[in-house]
């Protein structure tokens, strides 16, 4: 069947699922393949639990007329994405970045959808499975979807832009993340800047956070762009007023409340308000959606616990995100502060090194005490305790309960799942 036919059903039926667990009524059920399973397998099941169509890509499976045979489910899902693209008529803006593109799109989502039928990446749906679902998500009046791409090696982002073909692009920033798969810090670099490469070749438009050099040298020169910086005129001024603990910006006049922790989330909330201004929604509009904004799943969120605060950072962790926590930590809070820190992962032949930088700032801070967690920080040297897993400081917490009325800070890779330490704070 030929895309265009596809799509053809897709109207008719507007909603699609790769997962028999989540099927809704007359949805089309796209038959993915994983490492494990075999959707094909699944087709039958989805049409029972109210599928209109199924598509497969095994002859076998294709019983009936609601069985849509096609070479490659994947494919076809990607292929059907960016036509359904291309058939609306909303404006894309692709995000990518090493660290903070789920907190970046929700805040520029909040502020777009103050002006604009805007629709967004659902959650973290950012990988070649996830950008195609969610340009599915685009209505014929959607006016502007922002898509989160993910990456963790070369080609995946020029791979993701040839299927989202945005029209605007935003790199929130170029960190220590995924080091193993990019090759470096350079390789980093060069991969997130596959979505200016797209943007470039086809005249379209970027946005720029104009205090990170690295943006500057690659951008500087670029006509298409517009952006922020707490300091050069050319740019969209935006001012830092600090974090403590919540972030707070200024911005002609105004100023702006966040309810999100870490300095970092500057950055975060300044393009956000950035883009509101190019896509003129008015001020107060942009200062009450960013100040609505509260984050979910572990990522900076604050708790108090016997009179502690504690910031949970435990969504994930990398170098760069670790670093910016750490810094943001000193600043932040009453004394005594104590930090929990779990392993980074994902960063192949430079997780020695990288683990050792973190245990030598950590040493460098004014701090109580320091917990460290995980293989790669047992290997550090360090004066401070070391746990080899979760379950070992788990049960050492049990007989030395850390001291009450102080400031924690907890962070590390998601496969650490270090929010499981909060039952015993
Ligand atoms: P993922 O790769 O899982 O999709 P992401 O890029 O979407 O991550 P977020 O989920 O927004 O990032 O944030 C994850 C964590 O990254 C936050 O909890 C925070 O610790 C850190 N972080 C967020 N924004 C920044 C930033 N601008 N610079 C450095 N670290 C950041
Ligand atoms: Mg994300």
């Amino acid at each position: 069947m030929q895309i265009k036919d596809l799509h053809q059903h897709f109207l008719d039926f507007p909603s699609v699922s790769t997962d028999t667990r989540k099927i809704n009524d007359n949805c089309i059920f796209f038959a993915l393949k994983g490492d494990n399973f075999n959707g094909n397998t699944y087709a039958e099941e989805a049409l029972e639990k109210g599928a209109a169509f199924v598509v497969v890509d095994e002859k076998e499976y294709a019983v009936s007329n609601r069985y849509i045979l096609v070479d490659d489910v994947l494919k076809t899902l990607q292929d059907l994405a960016n036509y359904h693209r291309n058939y609306c008529s909303a404006k894309v803006i692709g995000l990518t970045g090493s660290n903070g593109k789920t907190t970046t799109k929700e805040l520029i989502h909040g502020v777009l959808s103050k002006k604009y039928r805007t629709i967004a990446t659902q959650g973290n749906l950012n990988n070649h499975i996830g950008v195609p679902l969610t340009l599915l998500s685009i209505q014929e009046d959607t006016e502007i979807a922002i898509v989160e791409m993910g990456a963790n090696h070369q080609k995946e982002i020029a791979f993701l832009s040839a299927i989202a073909q945005p029209d605007f692009g935003y790199i929130t920033n170029f960190g220590k993340a995924h080091l193993e798969g990019f090759g470096g810090v350079e390789g980093v670099i060069k991969g997130k800047s596959e979505l200016y490469d797209y943007l470039l070749a086809n005249h379209k438009s970027v946005f720029i956070n104009a205090d990170d050099p690295i943006q500057l040298e690659k951008l500087g020169g670029y006509i298409q762009k517009y952006g922020f910086s707490t300091q050069n005129q050319a740019y969209y001024k935006i001012e830092s007023l600090g974090a403590d603990p919540f972030v707070q910006l200024k911005v002609e006049d105004m100023v702006i409340n966040t309810q999100l922790i870490g300095v970092y989330n500057f950055t975060n909330c300044a393009i956000a308000i950035c883009m509101g201004k190019y896509f003129n929604v008015d001020l107060p509009s942009i200062k009450k959606a960013i100040e609505a904004y509260t984050p979910e799943n572990n990522r900076s969120q604050i708790i108090e616990k016997h009179g502690s605060t504690i910031i949970l950072d435990a969504y994930n962790a990398n170098p760069t995100s670790m670093q910016a926590a750490l810094e943001s930590f000193e600043e932040t809070g009453k004394n005594p502060k104590i930090v929990l820190l779990g392993d980074m992962f994902e960063l192949g032949e430079a997780a020695g090194e990288e683990h050792q930088k973190i245990t030598d700032i950590v040493l460098e801070m004014d701090l109580e005490d320091a917990y460290f967690i995980g293989e790669n920080f047992y290997s550090t040297q360090t004066s401070f305790q070391k746990f080899n897993s979760v379950d070992e400081i788990v049960s050492f917490l049990r007989s030395n309960p850390l001291p009450k009325n102080s400031t924690l800070l907890i962070k590390g890779s998601r496969g650490m799942a270090l929010e499981r330490l909060l039952d015993f704070i």
